[in-house]
């Protein structure tokens, strides 16, 4: 630096001074190093040779350059200079700064190495939490208050709906409603959908939603077997199954959504809920709870029963309804049992007479789509 540059800022402390320290200004001339300090108008010229450059402050942000005292004393003089204006002098004389940034550069590696360590305790934590997300999910879906639940099943039900068509009147749609109705418990919230759907399918969303495919309706004998369908699934709502399912299957995402407080990317995730498949155990008291409603609707369980063998008997490969909800050997036998065990009182007809509502689904022109 040149005597005509401007002089760099400092903070000068003289050997045996006060700890405050004053104003000062440097300036580096001919291998000396020159300190105006501000409160007084001696001019102090340090050679080179004499001073001492460190890094110092947090991180090494600040440069202490210090020498030595009067003769004899004990005390040194003191500058600091920040980093952001210590350019012109390193220029001048990078030797003196060769150690200070030495050391700087092994606190940065030092700091940064901290940042990673600090970084990954979060890290780990969430990696323990992955690992046991699974309880953690099944824990969560208890505490989801139902508002939350309905807003999912609407997230499944509009993709439901962004999928196809779905039939939202007409005799079809008219006896899904009419055999809902008779299902539900007073003061219970059911919402029955119809989509128009060539596979035999039915699925549960959380809220009360049950979806069911017209190749279902169009499938069956009778209102009675499409009501045992209707029990079973409603069944899978009330023990909240898809919930369940939907959660354990966002895994981690399901935390983060939590905390986010928005639910809606969930519908998205349960996009395939067709597709979920439900444990056995989950399967076997769908069918135990639905047979249970049935009977506290009066509605003929052998229904049920047929439906199931209907299926099972008729489509070797399985079709969509069986591939989700299995309908095996062991479960039609234990249905077969059930009912025969506790036949419940007498039942009442649904009085929907089916043909019209097949012909309705079979007719050239289709069903009423929306
Ligand atoms: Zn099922």
């Amino acid at each position: 630096m040149s005597p005509g540059e401007a002089p760099l800022p400092a903070r000068f402390y003289p050997a045996g001074g006060d700890a405050h320290g004053h104003p000062a200004r440097l300036a580096w001339d001919d291998g000396m190093l020159l300190v105006q300090p501000e409160d007084s108008s001696g001019l102090l010229r340090v050679p080179a040779s004499q001073l001492r450059v460190e890094a110092r402050g947090f991180n090494h942000s600040q440069w202490a350059i210090a020498w030595a005292g009067d003769a004899g004393a004990t005390h040194t003089h003191l500058l600091l200079v920040d980093d952001a204006r210590i350019a012109p002098l390193r220029a001048a004389a990078p030797a003196l700064f060769a150690a200070g940034d030495t050391t700087r550069r092994h606190s940065q590696r030092r700091f940064r190495v901290g940042i990673v360590l600090l970084a990954a305790i979060p890290l780990a934590f969430l990696g323990a939490l992955l690992l046991s997300v699974e309880p953690l999910a099944e824990r969560l879906v208890d505490h989801i208050p139902p508002g939350v639940e309905q807003q999912i099943g609407e997230a499944v039900l509009a993709h439901t709906r962004a999928a196809g068509p779905m039939i939202t009147e007409g005799p079809a749609f008219d006896a899904l409603q009419a055999i809902g109705k008779r299902l539900a418990r007073p003061g219970e919230v059911l919402h029955f959908h119809l989509a128009a759907r060539p596979e035999i399918n039915a699925f549960a969303a959380p809220g009360g939603i049950v979806v069911v495919h017209s190749a279902l309706m169009a499938s069956a004998g009778s209102a009675e077997e499409v009501a045992g369908v209707l029990a079973h699934e409603i069944a899978h709502v009330e023990l909240r199954h898809s919930l369940r399912q939907i959660v354990k299957s966002a895994g981690l995402r399901i935390i983060l959504t939590g905390l986010s407080g928005d639910y809606a990317p969930l519908g998205g995730w349960a996009a395939q809920l067709g597709e979920l498949k439900f444990s056995r155990d989950a399967e076997r008291a769908a069918d135990a709870r639905g047979l249970e409603r049935l009977k506290e609707a009066r509605i003929d369980p052998m229904g049920m029963l047929r439906f199931f063998e209907t299926l099972a008997a008729n489509t070797p490969s399985g079709p969509a309804l069986l591939s989700t909800h299995p309908a095996t050997a062991e479960r039609i036998d234990s249905l077969k049992a059930a009912i025969a065990a506790a036949p419940g009182a007498p039942a009442q007809s649904i009085g929907i007479d089916w043909e019209p509502v097949k012909n309705a689904l079979n007719s050239p022109s289709g069903p009423q789509r929306k």
